[in-house]
């Protein structure tokens, strides 16, 4: 089947030019596949997901792994998102999960998803990574008066339901303690809530599985997986390499082309980031922009925004429909214009960096972790774009999973099974433009 998007956002062999990108240096250290190998597991993708996972098969469970990556290490999306730690990594209201999949398992579901800020900042300390952690909360701001209400009521739940710190504020105290603009009526805080950078995490990942015994290869792209007597051999660079065990680690940059029961089973949805100039003290000071905690504007469609520590601010927002680079450019001017409306008084700073990605949405709206029936092919994917809460610790999960003999992991249903395919999956791209459609009218 044809790419859902542009070719120009499958360049694997080429960088993005992200800010993050700018802010390191020991990128290219990782070697390309160039001879046949034998392995026990195999993880195709080297993201968050497939780090985290290789890392704790080598570390904890002494495995034999070899992880290859299409791009260099850093490429895929957990080199280029915002950085937010956010929960929870689903798409429904909590009114929905209790009728979807009841009281208890929500509450395990939010218990998993506090395991996983925790379990990324864990590895941030255990491996001592300097990857410019900020903030002790993330804020949600009500965009309009009427949203006031139900951040309230979100506050109320999470704390009486699933024993989480929150604090609401109204306009003028979030004024005090958060930031001013034309888009802010009201917010509430949770705990735990931080950001990093993307990039020097992720680095910092490959370092600690390297360390520990992975063998990490990027430029190799899989381009065929075949099954004989039970073993598998993934094709990569023209080599072949034979193993017991594959990982399925690609989240949205999965092309519907390696492994059939894998195909049509996300909408790779696109996420776009721009970055400012640094802000003087006096721009920031006009917008008494306070905080460095994540903010999440909760329009429909999402805002996301912080600011940096060399003042600059970054800003987020859900992607065009289209994928090549000049659909990529005209989106972030229409960004510049979202975030100046907001933030009248930066109207005459300069945008330096824009760049965009794929994020995984599923028909479940919820991450998928597991194995195929019948294969030895272990996934984990569709994080909602929460993969920096998620995508490490899923990847330690799936280690459990592959090592242990039950194939069944201890967490909430949220996660397990894989979500149905997509009806006609050519239409793919048309159900999101509906989706955007109807929710940009009611943001507005
Ligand atoms: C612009 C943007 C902003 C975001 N902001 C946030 C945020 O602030 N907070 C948050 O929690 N989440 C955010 N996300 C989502 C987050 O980045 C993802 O959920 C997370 O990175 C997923 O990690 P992963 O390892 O599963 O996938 P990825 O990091 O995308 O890794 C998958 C890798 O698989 C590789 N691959 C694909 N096909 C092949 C193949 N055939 N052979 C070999 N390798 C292959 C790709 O090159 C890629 O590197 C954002 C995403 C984007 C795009």
């Amino acid at each position: 089947m044809p790419n859902l998007y542009h070719n120009d956002i499958y360049q694997f062999e080429k960088p993005v030019k992200s800010y993050w990108e700018s802010t390191v240096n020991d990128k290219n250290k990782y070697k390309t596949l160039d001879k046949e190998l034998n392995a026990n597991v195999v993880i195709i993708g080297g993201g968050y997901t497939g780090l985290s996972c290789a890392l704790s098969l080598a570390k904890k469970y002494n495995e034999d792994v070899i992880l290859l990556e299409a791009g260099h290490i850093g490429w895929g999306s957990s080199g280029r998102n915002a950085g937010f730690c956010c929960i929870p990594p689903a798409k429904m209201s909590v009114k929905k999960m209790f009728k979807k999949y009841g009281r208890k398992e929500t509450q395990k579901f939010f218990k998993n998803t506090i395991e996983g800020s925790n379990f990324t900042k864990n590895i941030i300390k255990e491996f001592n990574i300097d990857c410019d952690l900020t903030g002790d909360s993330n804020y949600e701001v009500a965009p309009h008066p009427s949203y006031f209400e139900g951040i309230k009521e979100e506050a109320e739940t999470y704390k009486k339901e699933f024993g989480i710190e929150t604090e609401v504020f109204s306009k003028e105290e979030f004024n005090e303690i958060g930031h001013g603009g034309n888009e802010q009526f009201g917010a509430m805080s949770y705990k735990p809530g931080f950001a990093i950078n993307p990039l020097k995490f992720l680095l910092g990942l490959a370092n600690a599985a390297n360390a520990a015994g992975v063998k990490i290869y990027q430029k190799s792209k899989v381009t065929k997986i075949e099954k004989t007597n039970g073993k598998y051999k993934i094709v990569s660079n023209g080599n072949i390499i034979n193993a017991n065990k594959i990982v399925m680690a690609t989240n949205g940059f999965y092309k519907d082309d390696i492994f059939p029961k894998l195909n049509n089973i996300i909408l790779p949805v696109i996420s776009n980031i721009i970055i400012t100039r640094p802000l003087t003290d006096d721009e920031i000071k006009s917008h008494n922009f306070i905080t460095n905690n994540p903010v999440l504007n909760i329009r429909n469609l999402l805002f996301y925004y912080r600011l940096l520590k060399d003042k600059r601010f970054i800003f987020g927002a859900r992607g065009d429909l289209i994928g090549s680079e000049k659909s990529s450019l005209e989106k972030s001017k229409h960004m510049e214009r979202q975030m100046k409306n907001v933030f009248p008084n930066w109207k005459d700073v300069n945008i330096d960096f824009h760049w965009r990605g794929l994020v995984a949405v599923t028909t479940k709206f919820s991450p998928s972790i597991g194995k195929l029936d019948d294969d030895e092919i272990y996934y984990s994917f569709g994080y909602q774009a929460n993969g920096v809460n998620t995508a490490p610790w899923s990847g330690n999960e799936l280690a459990k999973l592959i090592t242990s003999n039950s194939k069944d992991l201890n967490i909430s249903k949220f996660y397990k099974g894989l979500p149905s395919k997509f009806p006609f999956p050519k239409l793919r791209l048309l159900y999101l433009r509906l989706y955007l459609i109807y929710y940009s009218l009611i943001d507005k």
